[in-house]
């Protein structure tokens, strides 16, 4: 072999050498893509259904021998369901950018307090930007759901607090609504009361401790428990443990007069339709003007419909539009009385004045018919005395009586017109004066029975605080007129707060509504009740010596402890507290109701259910 032909030998050994790397490197470059991809298309499954189709037919052609046929036919498709893919990935998410801004919207245009619609507010710029990157979704749904919570609580508590608008109107409720607060604070939650299993065990739900009273609290030691009276369970149980034997084995328990009612704390289904009757009743005292007739008929007929919980606070403000329309259109109706009033005694002294004007032309007609006389009589004289023969006087006095004559009948003419049209407008005058007072009466009547009404308490219908009042300052004159006795006693119902706690409002309404029935029954009716405020009664007790008041108290004490109250079958025992005294000579009211008030304070202290004298 030439030198020549050596070379290109050793140059294509050399080429094929160099030939054979590459291709073992093209191989293992190939191989490493082959497992890239595999890889791949595992990750990106689970997207898209199309393209997961395309990822597990690229892995068997990967894996095949026929790969550049089998990825010629399928990237194309591949492309275009990573295309269509995608397409619908932006869709998706637009939805999610609407749909989180959406949301968003609906909480900021609640009312809320500035820090949470400030953290609201910010949440939203950043929306757009981050609701794009799927990867963000979670950490973003995670805060909006957080932010949702502080703006639900803030409501809740709003729902809560807010009073309404009557409440807003007229001010706090009485004692009893003020107290109610404390009450239920220390008693279980209405629904914890409710709760079926609690309504199916036999006995009363737990009434909770009652804390004691501060006047208590001051005392030294009083005895919190006695026999007949209640005590101070802290079970129902103990309730009926610690009653009187003939209590304990009652067994007359079905007078439903005396039931309380079942629902301890009653959700709001269960009021609802007590609330609805007051309503009723509050709309059907209402004296409707005409033109308010129809809202308050629109009124009725949704309270008649049944009320739900959210109905109940736009129908409040509405009512109280309605009672404010009524008290407005009240003081209208009677300004508008008193302008007609006005008027009407601007018109009588228009007669007035015209009939003494009247009266006066007819003073100035009366001189001026006299003077008239006067002439006519002197002319007559002069003619009289001038006359030369009879003929002449009989012809002068004819003339002249002619004249006067006339003159005469003429003044009685213009007097006679002058008097009819006095006795005409003196006529209306009397009228119209009648009608007034018939109006007047009409007035006074209505406001009298208002009067009455703002006397009377609604629960027990019996005279109120300020009925109380008006009735001790007219006993308490007469008494000072007349003397005699005159004594005035205070009850007290003994734990009364228990019964709310354990049995509900509802009972304990019911409880003082039959007290105050029971009491009145035993009365005689120069006797006089009324209810002070929350489950204290006075009375006065006229022409009865101090002993024959003590004996009526008593009798007013054991029909009380006798009441058959139960509750679910049980019997439960009720008391009173009270104290009685007499006034004495040149005593204020007030020092006398500070005595018997003492009086009672100490019957609570020696152990309750029983009258004290003072
Ligand atoms: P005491 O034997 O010392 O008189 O105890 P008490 O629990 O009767 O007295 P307290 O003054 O502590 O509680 C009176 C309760 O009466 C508090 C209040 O919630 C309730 N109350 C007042 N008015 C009403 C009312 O109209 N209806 C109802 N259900 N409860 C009322
Ligand atoms: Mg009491
Ligand atoms: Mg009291």
């Amino acid at each position: 072999m030439t030198d020549d032909a050596q070379r290109w030998k050793a140059k294509y050994l050399e080429n094929l050498e160099q030939q054979e790397r590459l291709e073992q490197r093209w191989e293992a470059r190939l191989d490493l893509l082959r497992r890239g991809l595999v890889r791949s298309s595992l990750a990106a499954e689970g997207a898209d259904k199309a393209v997961d189709q395309c990822m597990r037919e690229l892995r068997e052609i990967i894996r095949g021998e026929q790969m550049d046929a089998g990825l010629a036919a399928l990237i194309p498709r591949l492309e275009k369901a990573v295309l269509d893919s995608e397409q619908r990935r932006q869709q998706r998410s637009e939805q999610n950018v609407a749909g989180i801004t959406g949301l968003t919207a609906q909480l900021l245009a609640l009312e809320l307090p500035r820090e949470v619609r400030k953290a609201l507010k910010q949440f939203a710029k950043r929306i757009d930007e981050r609701a794009r990157q799927s990867r963000e979704l979670p950490a973003l749904l995670a805060e909006l759901s957080s932010l949702q919570h502080k703006v639900l609580e803030v409501l809740g508590s709003d729902q809560v607090a807010r009073p309404g608008l009557l409440q807003r109107l007229f001010g706090g409720r009485d004692e009893a609504a003020t107290a109610e607060p404390q009450a239920s604070s220390t008693a279980p939650a209405p629904t914890e009361v409710a709760e079926p299993a609690q309504a199916a065990a036999p006995s009363p739900p737990p009434i909770p401790p009652a804390p004691a009273p501060v006047a208590e609290a001051a005392a030294p030691a009083l005895p919190q428990v006695v026999p007949g009276a209640m005590p101070a369970p802290l079970k129902p149980v103990a309730i009926l443990d610690s009653l009187p034997l003939d209590a304990r084995f009652f067994t007359g328990s079905d007078d439903p007069a005396y039931a309380l009612p079942e629902s301890a704390e009653p959700g709001y289904s269960a009021v609802a339709v007590h609330v609805a009757q007051s309503l009723l009743g509050l709309l059907d005292e209402l004296e409707l003007p005409a033109r308010h007739q129809p809202q308050g008929e629109a009124l009725r007929e949704r309270l008649q419909g049944g009320l739900n919980w959210y109905e109940l606070v736009p129908l409040l403000d509405d009512l109280a539009v309605l009672v404010l329309a009524v008290t407005d259109s009240g003081q209208r109706e009677f300004a508008g009385y008193l302008k007609q009033l006005n008027e009407r005694l601007a018109a009588f002294l228009g007669t007035l004045s015209e009939a003494h004007e009247g009266y006066s032309e007819s003073i100035e007609s009366a001189r001026s018919f006299n003077l008239e006389l006067r002439e006519q009589v002197g002319g007559l004289q002069a003619s009289v005395q001038g006359a030369a023969d009879l003929d002449e006087l009989k012809h002068v006095l004819e003339t002249r009586l002619d004249g006067l004559l006339t003159t005469v009948a003429e003044h009685q003419r213009q007097r006679e017109g002058r008097e009819a049209d006095v006795a005409e407008r003196l006529q209306a005058l009397v009228q119209r004066v009648a009608e007034m007072e018939q109006e007047a009466q009409v007035f006074r009547d209505h406001l009298e029975e208002q009067r009455q009404k703002a006397l009377i308490d609604p629960l027990t219908g019996l005279p109120n605080r300020a009925g109380w009042s008006e009735r001790l300052e007219l006993e308490v004159a007469r008494w000072q007129r007349y003397g005699g006795e005159l004594l005035l006693a205070v009850l007290d119902v003994d734990h009364f707060k228990r019964i709310n706690d354990g049995y509900g409002h509802l009972a304990g309404d019911k409880v003082l509504k039959i007290i105050a029935s029971e009491l009145g029954k035993r009365l005689r009716k120069t006797d006089f009740i009324a209810r002070f405020g929350g489950e204290e009664f006075v009375l006065l007790v006229p022409t009865t010596p101090l002993a024959g008041g003590q004996q009526l108290m008593e009798t007013l004490r054991t029909a009380i402890e006798a009441c058959p109250f139960h509750f679910r079958g049980e019997r439960v025992t009720i008391t009173l507290s009270g104290g009685i005294t007499a006034f004495a000579t040149g005593e204020s009211a007030e020092q006398v109701f500070e005595r018997a008030d003492q009086a009672l304070y100490r019957a609570k202290g020696q152990g309750r259910n029983r009258i004290l004298v003072a």
